[in-house]
């Protein structure tokens, strides 16, 4: 039975609400997920009490984006405590940041002859209660119904990638800074799906930063990219996690929920760190 420790809901890029997220996952016979979105912890809440009743057990987690150089590493928390001050505090600056950041990328668009309008991309506002974390995966999905692009992955190769002519940066925190968030957090930080085309440097940074883990498995990683992260992770004592990246909506990737994952005892081994960290 595969934990899947990677998903996103429509506090973030997801399409689905945290309760549908919690239904799919029953159909597809999944005992645990972790929540993982993008800047927020405010689908956790809703989705544990109601996973309580659907026997689906929900790990508070959060995807962080953050640099290292010029490389932008994406990073896991799990355990988290979603009710952290600081950290609701850090995730709220951010998410404001995606919304001054989605206008200026709308801007760019418009001008390369997009006719999509900043007002229907803005995020689930009124069900978060708060700013939503927007991002580009909303502008490319709007982008392919107003026909400007064929796809979701033309939206990305021809516009909104990071080469992409209508591409704007967000700010991030350093991989040391980002680290330390999640472990004062009371969470354990993985290095999400690396992939082969990290520098060997970069790589290097991050093992050192005291991260605890890395995503093994996940949908862009082929076979032998699984066994590089797997030996590396066993040889630098490092955790080993994984999960589908899931976004729901079809339009996004593949739908792999449930078909990536971590196995009970892993899925232990990660959780009996983070109690350490509890205060
Ligand atoms: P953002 O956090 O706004 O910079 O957007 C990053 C998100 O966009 C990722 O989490 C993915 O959901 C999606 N994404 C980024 N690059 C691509 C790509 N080339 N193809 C498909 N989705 C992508
Ligand atoms: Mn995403
Ligand atoms: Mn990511
Ligand atoms: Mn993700």
């Amino acid at each position: 039975m595969l934990c899947d420790l990677h998903t996103h809901t429509n506090f973030s890029d997801g399409v689905l609400t945290p309760i549908q997220l919690i239904d799919k996952s029953s159909a597809f016979g999944l005992s645990t997920i972790a929540i993982t979105d993008h800047d927020s912890t405010l689908a956790f809440t809703e989705a544990h009490q109601y996973g309580l009743k659907n026997n689906i057990d929900v790990i508070s987690g959060v995807e962080l984006s953050a640099s290292v150089g010029d490389y932008e590493a994406h990073i896991l928390g799990y355990f988290i405590n979603p009710n952290d001050k600081y950290l609701l505090q850090t995730l709220d600056d951010f998410r404001h940041a995606r919304k001054t950041r989605a206008f200026k990328i709308v801007e760019k668009l418009n001008n390369l002859g997009a006719k999509i309008n900043i007002d229907d991309l803005l995020p689930n506002e009124n069900e978060t209660k708060s700013v939503g974390a927007i991002g580009r995966a909303h502008i490319a999905r709007k982008l392919v119904a107003s026909g400007f692009v064929k796809n979701f992955s033309d939206a990305f190769r021809d516009y909104i990638g990071n080469d992409g002519p209508a591409f704007v940066p967000k700010p991030h925190f350093t991989i040391h800074e980002t680290v330390e968030l999640i472990a004062n957090a009371g969470g354990v930080s993985f290095l999400a799906h690396p992939g082969r085309n990290i520098e060997e440097i970069t790589l290097h940074t991050i093992v050192k930063s005291g991260i605890d883990g890395i995503e093994v498995y996940h949908p862009s990683h082929k076979k032998y990219v699984e066994r590089f992260y797997h030996s590396l992770a066993k040889e630098k004592n490092m955790l080993i996690s994984g999960g589908s990246d899931f976004h729901g909506g079809g339009n996004h990737e593949e739908e792999n929920l449930g078909k990536f994952g971590v196995s009970i005892p892993q899925l232990n081994k990660i959780k009996m760190l983070a109690e350490t960290r509890k205060k």
